[in-house]
């Protein structure tokens, strides 16, 4: 089911839109990306069995499937019958070549300029050239691991609902796909945030005559030349907009809270320090556990005070404004009455998880996240979410497959020994 990858430039940009707040669900063949991708709806078929199904091939899958293949699991595939007892596992990704997220990053996004990208399980990623574009080496560094684990992975396959076949734990999960609808015992979801970008609302948004922009379809620096930009957030990839932006456009820049400076234990480095990532993970643990939606990253760490964002400081680009009341056409105004007029806006307002297809499970919470355990649904240990809350990050990733697949092991053994 692989398929011949298009040429770079046709991956390279999401779709180009204006932000609303509303995003039609991925799951809906209306939706501009399913069609523009020309994935269709979901293909009946009779199920192909299999025992463990990964949904997502960036770093959280591929660390999932190289446990799973490390354990003893053998990849599914349509033409070839398991031998007998033989445990089986399938990667399904809807992207049409490696690179999970990293390859829609935008061109200014280099490996000197990211925070830092862990090695993938037993295949170091090496040293980069911090010139290069992330959104090429990432995706050749995990093409190069896919191939050297030989890991079966299907794509572009579209995951568009998730359904339990029979109550219990002895019933498979259905996974309908743009590739005809699978049968697993257990699910291991590595769906990311990037295709939910999020926008908050804010009256007027409709009226604004310029140009909008999320941090997921921003286009690099050379689209606002000479303009006046407005870049809305606090996180990183405002500051990261407000690098690239700033040095051929004139900025302003607007978060809803007064940012939280903090002193980096690395000012020479972007990356947080070990013991700086084990206190976020601890935090975000504790909310996942509860069923509460994890937080930003920003929220439990601040910005840092590092080399960079000094130097962002001496260029006059860090002079914050708090959120305006409303957009107008021309820009935005205050409850003071002070307004501006820009010509684009970028939204640096974060992503949410993509969850959609395991809606129809029922697995959010009161509060309005997935309560886990571990990495598994509180209730449910053969439903795994990797990339979520504590495991949101490259590092992560690898830990919590590990767990995540030892726990699925148990579950299959005692469930169907
Ligand atoms: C701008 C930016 C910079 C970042 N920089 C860093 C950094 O320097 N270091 C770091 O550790 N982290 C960084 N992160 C966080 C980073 O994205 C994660 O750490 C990590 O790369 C996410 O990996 P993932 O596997 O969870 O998700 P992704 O890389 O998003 O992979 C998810 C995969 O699932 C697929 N998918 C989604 N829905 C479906 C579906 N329904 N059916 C089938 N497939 C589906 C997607 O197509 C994709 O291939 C950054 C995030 C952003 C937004």
């Amino acid at each position: 089911m692989r398929v011949t990858e298009p040429g770079r430039g046709a991956q390279r940009r999401s779709v180009a839109r204006i932000p609303s707040g509303a995003y039609v669900p991925l799951v809906s063949p209306h939706d501009p990306l399913v069609q523009r991708r020309g994935y269709g709806g979901p293909r009946d078929s009779a199920p192909h069995a299999v025992d463990v199904i990964v949904i997502g091939a960036g770093q959280a899958g591929l660390c999932a499937a190289y446990e799973l293949r490390r354990r003893g699991f053998i990849g599914y595939s349509p033409d070839r019958t398991a031998q007998p007892g033989a445990r089986t596992f399938v990667v399904l990704d809807a992207e049409f070549r490696p690179g999970g997220a990293w390859q829609h990053r935008w061109p200014t996004l280099t490996m000197g300029s990211i925070n830092h990208i862990a090695d993938l399980p037993g295949f170091p990623v090496g040293s980069a050239d911090p010139s290069q574009e992330a959104a090429d080496f990432i995706p050749t560094y995990f093409a190069e691991f896919e191939d050297a684990f030989d890991l079966p992975i299907f794509r572009p396959v579209l995951v568009h609902s998730v359904t339990r076949s029979g109550p219990g734990n002895a019933h498979p999960f259905l996974v309908r796909t743009t590739a005809g609808t699978f049968s697993a015992r257990a699910i291991i979801n590595c769906t990311g945030t990037w295709t939910r970008p999020f926008v908050p609302y804010y009256p007027g948004a409709a009226s604004f005559r310029g140009r909008q922009f999320h941090t997921q379809d921003y286009p690099g620096p050379r689209a606002f030349e000479g303009q006046r930009v407005m870049i809305i957030g606090g996180g990183i990839s405002a500051l990261s907009h407000l690098d690239d932006v700033g040095a051929v456009a004139r900025t302003l820049w607007v978060t809803r809270t007064p940012p939280r400076w903090r002193r980096s234990a690395h000012p020479h480095s972007r990356g947080l320090t070990a013991k700086e990532g084990s206190l976020i993970e601890m935090k975000v643990r504790a909310r996942v556990a509860e069923g509460l939606p994890p937080l930003p990253v920003v929220a439990a760490t601040g910005l840092p005070i590092n080399d960079w964002t000094r130097s962002l400081h001496d260029r006059g680009l860090l002079h914050r404004m708090p959120m305006f009341e409303r957009l107008t056409p021309e820009g935005a105004i205050w409850a003071d009455g002070h307004s501006v007029s820009v010509d684009s806006i970028i939204w640096a307002t974060g992503f949410r998880a993509e969850l959609r297809h395991l809606v129809p499970l029922g697995l959010r919470s009161p509060h309005g996240g997935i309560a886990l355990d571990d990495t598994h649904v509180k209730g449910d240990p053969r439903i795994h979410l990797i990339g979520y809350g504590p495991s949101a990050s490259t590092i992560g990733a690898r830990t919590a497959a590990r767990s995540a697949v030892r726990s699925i092991q148990d579950v299959l053994d005692r469930t169907y020994a």
